[in-house]
């Protein structure tokens, strides 16, 4: 148990627990353990983005509490991230936001005393809001003196600082990590791991889990249900044969991932891990004996109430399902949909 006084909510930062899930598939004669990112003070692994992109130029006088202003786009868990690092530094935050936040994250953003800036009109060439995000950001950041745009999708720092959430991986485990499981938006989780995993000469095979209807791996871009991974552009700093593997996973199967896990390991989590878990149980068969399976969970299951663990929502999209994470059985539940 760690009982350090730390000195300041930013130190809270990482080191995250790293759970072992005994009763995720019972027959399944490997280890399984689980990266609870939810520990971060924001609720997600992108607190460790956050930080990585902002803390130097905190450091070195580059962003100055009172005079610069971070514009980024956002609409979820990065967001929250940086909303917390400005408001620990005094430093002002222009969050770009579309109708697809949920009023829980602009609520979190208002809380810290984001300006948030709305978009409502989809890029006509696209459809999506993520163009017309980017275009905002770089209008407010011409326009803005003493603005500054992390730039997630582009910034090595962004990946960068998830080399540390490998390290802490396979630190715990005594350097075993027979696989990596890492679902992907900017991919940032998934290209640090890679590094951190080619540096150290380390033999895991590193799986990609991505949206399907998300472009990262060469899909088609087509709708998606659930914020945080996958993505409708491939970002600049994404580079897909760093995966060993990839395994897609729809929006019922997160669902599915999400309800088993809290069913079987009382672990309430975003859809995103729920993904992972999906992509674990399809991967299950092929994985040695004796292997040790490790899988990030992105972020906690609260900002999920309203869809992934509501009855209503799911009912209106997927039907009566609920037999899906009922089963005794979990693997054909996670492989049934
Ligand atoms: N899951 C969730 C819930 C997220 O918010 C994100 C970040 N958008 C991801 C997964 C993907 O992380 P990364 O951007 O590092 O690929």
């Amino acid at each position: 148990m760690n009982r350090r006084v730390l000195p300041g909510i930013l130190d809270a930062i990482g080191h995250t627990h790293l759970v072992e899930l005994g009763g995720l598939l019972p027959h399944f004669s490997s280890r399984v353990f689980a990266k609870l990112e939810a520990f971060n003070p924001g609720g997600s692994v992108k607190d460790r983005s956050a930080l990585g992109m902002l803390i130097g130029r905190i450091r070195n006088g580059e962003l100055i509490p009172g005079r610069s202003t971070v514009v980024e786009s956002s609409s979820g868990n990065l967001a929250i991230g940086i909303a917390q690092i400005c408001r620990y530094y005094g430093i002002d935050f222009i969050c770009v936001v579309d109708p697809k936040t949920t009023p829980q994250n602009l609520a979190i953003l208002r809380a810290y005393q984001v300006t948030v800036e709305m978009i409502t009109q989809v890029d006509p060439e696209t459809g999506a809001y993520l163009p017309m995000r980017l275009k905002r950001v770089r209008e407010l950041v011409a326009a803005t003196p003493g603005a500054y745009w992390p730039n997630q999708y582009a910034n090595p720092l962004n990946p960068r600082a998830h080399q540390q959430t490998m390290r802490e991986i396979v630190e715990a485990l005594d350097g075993k990590v027979d696989y990596l499981l890492a679902s992907t938006g900017t991919g940032g989780t998934m290209t640090g791991c890679a590094q951190y995993i080619r540096d150290h000469g380390l033999s895991t095979t590193l799986v990609g889990v991505d949206a399907l209807g998300s472009v990262l791996f060469g899909g088609v871009s087509g709708p998606r249900l659930l914020p945080g991974h996958g993505a409708a552009i491939r970002p600049a700093l994404f580079d897909p044969t760093l995966a060993d593997e990839v395994v897609i996973t729809s929006d019922l199967e997160c669902v599915v991932g999400c309800r088993t896990l809290t069913r079987r390991e009382a672990i309430l989590a975003g859809g995103s891990s729920g993904a992972v878990v999906a992509a674990l149980g399809k991967l299950a068969d092929r994985v040695p004996p004796g292997s040790n399976v490790a899988m990030i969970f992105p972020d906690r299951g609260d900002r999920y109430l309203d869809t992934i663990y509501s009855d209503d929502w799911v009912r209106a999209h997927f039907g009566e399902v609920s037999h899906l994470w009922k089963e005794p059985e979990h693997t054909v539940a996670v492989e049934a949909c």
